[in-house]
């Protein structure tokens, strides 16, 4: 079957060499334990999380993604996996 690499578009052939990639992202506090909050912030959030939507909520905490690439996809992203360059 053929693929298509999910980058660049490139065509990857049955036999060629291609990568799955999968990029999992989970939140993180850094260990900083937050002061104690208040019932008027509680109720700010409660009220919050009511109208926010449960996938964007979930996507928020963790979240996981793959890709299928082509050989100089792969290249590419690990010379610069944060996109760092777009900030130069
Ligand atoms: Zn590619």
């Amino acid at each position: 079957m053929i693929e298509i690499c999910d980058r660049c578009g490139a065509r990857i052939e049955p036999g060629d060499i291609r990568y799955l990639m999968r990029i999992t992202l989970n939140v993180d506090d850094g260990g900083v334990i937050t002061n104690p909050i208040g019932d008027e912030e509680v109720d700010r959030i409660i009220k919050e999380l009511q109208n926010a939507d449960p996938d964007e909520l979930e996507k928020q905490v963790h979240e996981e993604l793959s890709y299928i690439i082509c050989p100089r996809c792969r290249r590419d992203f690990l010379s610069d996996p944060l996109g760092r360059k777009a900030f130069d």
